[in-house]
């Protein structure tokens, strides 16, 4: 299936210059959304998981999916002050600024294979900052998995040693 007739282009937003990538008209079409999850999940299978962790918001519309056809927990990592409970927080740059991302402490069991889910890649700083999160409870990265990969952003260059799989390049 070619799964890039269900992503929106979507130009200026949100800002100007940017080509947004809208993966909602993907996620409304129940062919192309199960298509998409069934690959992750085989890629999961072959990488033997134990939970799934993704940040949010669409880390979780790719991740959970995959978590329940395996069988397997889901971990959001979320802004601070989103967590009920003990977290830990990393930081991580934007194109202006810093932002922060959190887990519950308790979210991972050490030695746990952990896949890593989020709609797309792009610089690659929210899954560097959620990759220090997991190892940090001592969590083994097995994998990453993405929609969409924005290939002339090198977010595989902050990925270097970590598989990672991704459905669609741009
Ligand atoms: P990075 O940290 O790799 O620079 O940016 C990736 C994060 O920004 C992802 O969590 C993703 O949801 C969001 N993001 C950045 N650009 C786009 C885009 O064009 N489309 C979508 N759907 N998400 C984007």
């Amino acid at each position: 299936m070619d799964l890039k007739q269900y992503v929106t282009i979507v130009e200026n937003w949100p800002k100007e210059g940017i080509k947004f990538k809208d993966i909602t008209t993907l996620m409304d079409n129940g062919n192309a959304y199960r298509y998409a999850t069934d690959q992750i999940v085989e890629y999961a299978k072959e990488k033997g998981i134990d939970l799934i962790v993704g940040p949010e918001a669409r880390g979780f519309i790719i991740g959970c999916p995959v978590a329940y056809a395996l069988g397997v927990g889901f971990a959001p990592v979320r802004k601070p002050g989103k967590l009920p409970r003990e977290t830990i927080k990393k930081e991580y740059g934007l194109e202006y600024g810093k932002d922060a991302l959190t887990i519950h402490k308790d979210a991972i069991k050490p030695g746990q294979r952990v896949l890593i889910t989020d709609d797309l890649l792009a610089t690659g700083g929210t899954i560097e900052a959620t990759i220090k999160l997991v190892e940090e409870l001592g969590g083994i990265v097995a994998g990453c998995a993405f929609l969409i990969e924005l290939t002339y952003l090198d977010g595989r260059d902050k990925l270097e040693g970590y598989e990672v799989l991704t459905l669609m390049q741009y």
